[in-house]
């Protein structure tokens, strides 16, 4: 149980936003332990003068094994986790397994299974069954990973701060800004060390929520603040993202340049990434164009490309006015009169300009022919979306509940002899050593992840494979059940055809 000592409290509060029992109040500036407190010990690591401590045995209370917490739970009563409950003296599952599986997937899926352990022992559930005259063995866990994380990717052109900066939620470090991939800005949230951390416990529920599809606010060191839900829209400072870039700068360039040089003389596609040219790019070259001596605001790259300064403007890069992105004009080679358009990679945002005598530019109305360009490079956007990978570590002591040889168990899932499954989702597997995944977590069981106050996430993992590649494997045969006892103890159901 845990005791608070009183002389020590200071009545912050920490506990009490903490606690996953919901079972720490604050009364007369100090904390109150309630029945419910599962004895997770979350309060007493995150107390700032260790005014919580663990001490003797709650009477009366039953000690959870299935994770090294080891939460005291009293009758009716919930562990941390959330995943288990004091049903007359027992621990019950509070989740039937899930039945919807697919055609190709496991026989079973693990969420809902539970857990065994330490994982010497078989995992929860063994199950045999025939599939098209074979016999097939699936192996169920809900294992704990602390080797997880997410790989959350943001289709935006906003700039959301540096690669490499910090991402914060609630002012604790959850993870960092990643690479930027095909105009995508990633991050990663969780790994190892940010989850056995000072901020574990925020780390493994940020995981778990965008895993789950829930909503979530982070905000990056010197950079933008985030709203984040997985399979809608971005919002980033309070503005939601609605249209995915259409490719770099360039690349607009690239697929449209037919279409720009019969509406505009010049075209100039601001991206935080690369800055597309009309004229000067080789797709222009390629439509009869010559350039135009249109010089534009940006490090020039090679032809017709140029590098963008990231910032708040137009096309995620710092010019808030297109005026500014036409740097300067060569009237040796321009003539007065020409038409350039200034617009985005989404083509959200435009401007149409007319040339000078003197050099200098003039806004002009965007006319019924550019319009159309522009919204046929609006037209060929993407819905901007949030999406996450979840990407875990399973090639540990968790292959012990597989099979008497966790070696044979790693080999069988690079060798395609097991296939691996979270959630009934088909994961990706890391090439090199150990069991290294990743899976979408739009494909797997809805509310599948959890959280343990290792601090760990919970990943429901399955290993597939033949009856005979699982007695070779030295997979535990005495702890096999057939599909149909399952059936009849209501344990679980079943494949979708049956
Ligand atoms: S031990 Fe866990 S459940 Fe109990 S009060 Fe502390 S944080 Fe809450
Ligand atoms: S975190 Fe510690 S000091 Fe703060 S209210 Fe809880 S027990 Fe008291």
């Amino acid at each position: 149980m845990i005791v608070i000592d009183l002389q020590l409290c200071k009545g912050c509060g920490i506990c009490q936003k903490e606690c996953p029992n919901k079972a720490v109040f604050i009364e007369n500036k100090k904390a109150v332990v309630r029945e419910n407190c599962s004895s997770c010990g979350i309060c007493t690591r995150v107390c700032p003068v260790q005014a919580a401590t663990r001490s003797a045995r709650k009477q009366g209370a039953v000690k959870c094994s299935s994770c090294p917490v080891q939460c005291e739970i009293l009758e009716g009563y919930l562990g941390a986790c959330r995943r288990y409950q004091n049903v007359n003296g027992q621990l019950v599952r509070n989740r039937k397994l899930v039945t919807e599986v697919s055609q190709d997937g496991p026989l079973i899926t693990a969420v809902g299974a539970g857990t065994n352990y330490p994982c010497c022992r078989p995992a929860p559930h063994i199950v045999q069954d025939t599939v098209d005259g074979v016999e097939v063995v699936t192996v169920v866990t809900e294992a704990p990973l602390s080797y997880s994380g997410v790989k959350v990717k943001i289709d935006t052109n906003l700039y959301i701060g540096e690669e490499g900066s910090k991402v914060k939620r609630e002012g604790k470090v959850v993870g960092m800004v990643d690479t930027e991939e095909y105009g995508s800005k990633m991050l990663s949230v969780g790994g190892a060390n940010l989850l056995t951390g000072q901020d574990g416990f925020i780390v493994a529920r940020t995981i778990v929520e965008i895993a789950n599809g829930e909503r979530v606010k982070l905000k990056v060191e010197e950079g933008s603040a985030l709203e984040l839900q997985v399979g809608h829209p971005p919002v980033i400072n309070g503005v939601e993202d609605t249209k995915m870039r259409v490719g770099c700068g360039s690349a607009t360039i690239g697929m449209f340049a037919a279409h720009l040089k019969e509406v505009v003389d010049e075209a100039i596609i601001l991206d935080h990434h690369v800055v597309g040219l009309l004229s000067e790019h080789l797709a222009g070259e390629a439509v009869g164009m010559s350039w135009s001596g249109v010089i534009p605001n940006a490090r020039k790259s090679t032809r017709g490309r140029y590098f963008g300064e990231p910032g708040h403007g137009w096309g995620g890069t710092s010019i808030e006015n297109p005026e500014v992105a036409i740097k300067s004009v060569d009237m040796s080679v321009a003539k007065a009169g020409i038409k350039i358009l200034v617009t985005e990679t989404t083509a959200q945002k435009a401007a149409l300009f007319r040339v000078r005598n003197d050099g200098s530019v003039q806004e002009i109305p965007i006319t019924p022919d550019v319009r159309k360009v522009i919204e046929l490079i609006a037209g060929n956007c993407e819905k901007a979306m949030v999406s996450a990978l979840y990407t875990g570590g399973t090639g540990g002591s968790a292959r012990a509940g597989v099979a008497a040889h966790p070696i044979k168990v790693t080999q069988a899932v690079h060798n395609g002899a097991a296939r691996l499954t979270i959630g009934g989702a088909p994961a990706f597997v890391f090439p090199g050593g150990g069991i290294n995944f990743m899976v979408d977590v739009q494909k797997v069981v809805p509310k599948a992840f959890t959280w343990v106050p290792a601090p760990a996430t919970v990943a429901p993992v399955e290993y597939t494979m033949t009856r005979q590649k699982y007695e070779e494997i030295g997979g535990h045969i005495k702890s096999i059940k057939r599909l149909s006892e399952f059936k009849e103890s209501k344990v679980v159901l079943t494949r979708k055809e049956q």
